[in-house]
């Protein structure tokens, strides 16, 4: 099925970056959030890093300009009605998720594919609440979209052949590798990174080693480009407790238990950079580790 329209929902960190990448593979974009606020910081974050690529040679400045005028952005969920393809990519919470699907799905064409960007969600779940199950599956990209080159593709049990196809051709004209998970909590990659990160917060919370120490260690002792504190500050430590939950309550296995120290700096409010303070405080020209 030929894809021309696709339709992004949520504008935060992953949001922008999906709808970068779209409109520079010649998609015409829509994106939607429920913030206009969100919309508004979207848009300068997409020409600011655009404009970074034009800078390092990466994409032509009339590339850039092209790209740009084939994103829109509308604070309206219904305007995605038209689209052929839907990348959700609100905030990590499964009844967020399914209200804006049920909202969607009266405006919907009926060829319309929906996906979620869901780091962890069950793509089958979701799937199930809407009139089209077998036109849904998982399209988990990684942050910073512009950067990273996998994307993860998740079928639910009912998705079909021609829509796992549809979703391969997008990944590869995105220039990117997908990986195929089947539809466990979590998938591949955040079933493995986040335990480890989860892991991290243990070792700090138990005064193993303090947070520029665990990061140095992980950085110098285990070749990670980025230390697990700082990569967690990076993802948002919302995002990372959405994600041990699901697996806790998944796979019910302790092992999984989400770190009290994480927990309380969710309740904090200090989620990473997004809000300029998790594991490191971000106020200042270079990040300081706040334990
Ligand atoms: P974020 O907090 O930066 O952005 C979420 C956005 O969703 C916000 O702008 C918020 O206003 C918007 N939103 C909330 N409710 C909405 C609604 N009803 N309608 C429209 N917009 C709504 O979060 P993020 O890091 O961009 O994560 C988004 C999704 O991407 C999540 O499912 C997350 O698990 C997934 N993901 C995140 C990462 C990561 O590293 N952060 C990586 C891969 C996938």
């Amino acid at each position: 099925m030929e894809i021309k329209t696709v339709g992004v929902i949520g504008a935060g960190q992953m949001g922008n970056g999906i709808a970068h990448v779209m409109a520079m593979a010649g998609y015409d974009v829509l994106l939607n959030d429920i913030s206009q606020d969100s919309l508004d910081k979207a848009l300068k974050t997409i020409e600011k890093n655009m404009d970074r690529q034009v800078s390092k040679d990466q994409i032509t400045a009339a590339a850039k300009e092209g790209a740009l005028a084939r994103i829109s952005a509308t604070a309206t969920l219904s305007d995605l009605g038209k689209t052929d393809l839907v990348i959700e990519s609100a905030t990590e919470k499964e009844a967020v998720k399914s209200a804006i699907f049920e909202q969607l799905i009266p405006h919907l064409e009926p060829h319309t594919i929906l996906t979620s960007n869901t780091s962890s969600i069950s793509i089958t779940r979701l799937a199930s609440r809407t009139d089209r199950p077998e036109k849904f599956m998982g399209l988990h990209f990684m942050n910073p979209v512009p950067v990273m080159k996998l994307v993860e593709l998740i079928r639910g049990i009912a998705t079909d052949d021609d829509t796992y196809q549809t979703c391969l051709e997008i990944v590869s004209r995105l220039n990117k590798t997908a990986a195929s998970a089947e539809d466990f909590p979590a998938f591949i990659v955040n079933r493995i990174l986040v335990p480890m990160i989860n892991e991290a917060c243990y070792t700090l919370y138990e005064g193993v080693g303090d947070v520029a120490s665990i990061d140095s260690a992980m950085k110098l002792g285990a070749n990670h480009p980025m230390g697990p504190l700082e990569l967690a500050d990076f993802i948002g430590l919302d995002t990372c407790l959405s994600i041990m939950q699901v697996l806790y309550d998944g796979l019910a296995d302790t092992k999984y238990r989400p770190c009290p120290l994480l927990v309380k700096y969710v309740e904090a409010g200090w989620l990473g950079r997004k809000t300029k303070r998790g594991f490191y405080d971000y106020t200042g020209e270079t990040p300081v580790p706040t334990r």
